[in-house]
């Protein structure tokens, strides 16, 4: 009997706006689609933010014994700046600013997003589809877009006719928004359009002179509309109809509205049976955005290297920091809270190192590991919770420390299940990795960090930066990276 026989899992649906029990449309497997990065830039800590719970909850999928269908895309062409339906493509655009082709700015924020994700220790997708890799597929479903009376082509762009759609179908069924109200809040066409309405979203774009990424299709040479390559990737490898949809809440609307039009235009049936959505992540309470400069990168994380924070932090503190919020909650992210974190990351790896060299005391077990673990699943069944099930951890670690002090006592048998569960939890479905500031070693790095800090001062004291800026300088070369701050020299360890 497979484990997810014997869990009920309850989803919350941002179709509905309920939770509902999950119900795969093939027994035992799991097709899940996640809208990745445009890769014009580093990813910074709010996008990481999404990403990760989605990780974490393809890990617990994988756990309960789903086979699961992951696909991720990346985002290489068709994202407007400003999210707009005219203007520079954000890819064009940087390739521009930095002089390469759009190719190789594509590639580049390609492996920086993968090396961070790596650094965080997540799982690789199933299949991760590119939208330059999809042109073919994009443009059959315009012509049948088309061929079913939903788009129409203007001076070789094809717009999607919304106000056509309305009359059969439901534009705003995920965001909530009615045709009539998107009609007032619209602004009048300026004349340069080609739209019939302004609520039409692109389906193809002719090309202009200038831009760089085009390719020949029925209409012109042009390129595909944003909305549509996640239309075109998930259909192609998950079916007309799949499970699991998910991305930040950002991309409600239009992003996702205009997925469900399109697959009901094109293939006559809504996508999607499980649409979820991750909340922001928030820094002085404003989102994260690459456009507004309000936003941490990872690696700043991990060296210390920003005004926000006060020294650098191991990835899977980030991790557990954003583990201990719901995923759809706001998270704000601040030194404060990434230091409480950091807190309660050690505490709990520590209890583990403890718990894998403990033996069996006693001739009973002074802990219901039975309703503990039901506890712990408890929470992973109500749509992932995991601020619920890190609580139930700590549980946990209260009586690992307890039997540390001789205070409790434990089975053998009930000793090896709990070691097993605490490591499938923190390990296998929360992601979290063994990191530095836990261990004897890196107290005693710590230890002899701190008397070269010293020493650095000493020799600055005294006026000899021959010798201060050796030591800073030898320290880099062996990966640690002093940082002086107001509050004296903080160091990172890359
Ligand atoms: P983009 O690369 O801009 O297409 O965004 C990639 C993913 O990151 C999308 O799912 C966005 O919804 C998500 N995202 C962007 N900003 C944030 C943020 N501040 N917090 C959480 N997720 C975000
Ligand atoms: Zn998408």
């Amino acid at each position: 009997m497979k484990l997810y026989q014997e869990q009920e899992l309850k989803i919350y649906n941002s179709l509905t706006n309920q939770k509902e029990v999950f119900k795969p449309i093939n027994e035992g497997h799991v097709g899940m689609y996640v809208c990745g990065p445009t890769v014009y830039s580093n990813v910074h800590l709010g996008n990481v933010r999404t990403f990760m719970s989605f990780d974490m909850i393809f890990r617990y999928l994988k756990h309960l014994g789903y086979k699961v269908r992951y696909v991720r895309n990346i985002t290489d062409v068709g994202h407007l700046v400003d999210d707009a339906e005219e203007g520079e493509d954000k890819i064009a655009k940087k390739a521009r600013l930095e002089q390469l082709e759009p190719m190789e700015i594509v590639q580049k924020y390609t492996l920086d997003f993968h090396e961070i994700l790596q650094k965080f220790n997540f799982i690789p997708p199933s299949i991760e589809p590119t939208a330059t890799g999809h042109i073919i597929e994009q443009i059959e479903i315009v012509k049948e877009i088309i061929a079913n009376g939903y788009g129409y082509e203007v001076n070789g762009s094809v717009y999607f006719d919304v106000h056509k759609f309305n009359e059969t179908n439901e534009y705003g069924v995920l965001s909530k928004r009615n045709l009539e109200d998107l009609v007032n809040n619209s602004r009048e066409l300026d004349g340069q359009s080609d739209k019939k309405n302004p609520q039409d979203f692109a389906l193809w774009k002719k090309a202009e002179e200038t831009h760089i990424m085009r390719w020949p299709s029925p209409w012109s040479d042009g390129f595909p509309g944003w909305h549509l390559e996640c239309t075109a990737m998930s259909t192609k490898y998950l079916g007309k109809r799949f499970d699991i949809h998910g991305g930040g809440m950002d991309l409600k609307f239009p992003h996702h509205e205009s997925e469900i039009a399109q697959n009901e235009a094109c293939c006559g049936t809504t996508p999607v049976n499980y649409w979820m959505h991750a909340n922001m992540l928030t820094m002085n309470s404003k989102k994260m955005a690459k456009s507004t400069g309000n936003n941490i990168l990872p690696g700043e994380i991990f060296t210390g290297d920003n005004p926000n924070i006060s020294k650098g932090f191991a990835p899977s503190v980030a991790r557990f920091f954003m583990m201990q919020a719901h995923y759809r909650s706001i998270l704000d992210f601040s030194n404060d809270a990434l230091l409480a974190s950091e807190k309660g990351f050690n505490k709990l790896m520590e209890a583990i190192k403890t718990l894998d060299n403990l033996k069996p005391v006693g001739d009973t077990t002074s802990f219901n590991f039975d309703v503990w673990k039901r506890n712990c699943y408890n929470a992973l069944n109500d749509d992932f919770n995991t601020p619920i099930l890190i609580a139930d951890l700590f549980e946990a670690v209260k009586y690992i420390n307890q039997l540390k002090d001789g205070k409790a006592t434990i089975l053998p048998e009930t000793l090896v299940e709990l070691k097993k569960y605490m490591h499938t939890f923190v390990f296998d479905i929360l992601g979290l990795e063994q990191q530095t500031g836990s261990s004897d070693d890196g107290d005693a790095l710590t230890g002899v960090v701190e008397l070269l800090i010293n020493l650095r001062n000493e020799a600055r004291a005294n006026k000899d930066f021959a010798t201060s800026d050796k030591i800073r300088d030898e320290l880099l070369a062996l990966g640690i990276q002093l940082k002086d701050g107001k509050d004296g020299t903080s160091f990172s360890v890359s």
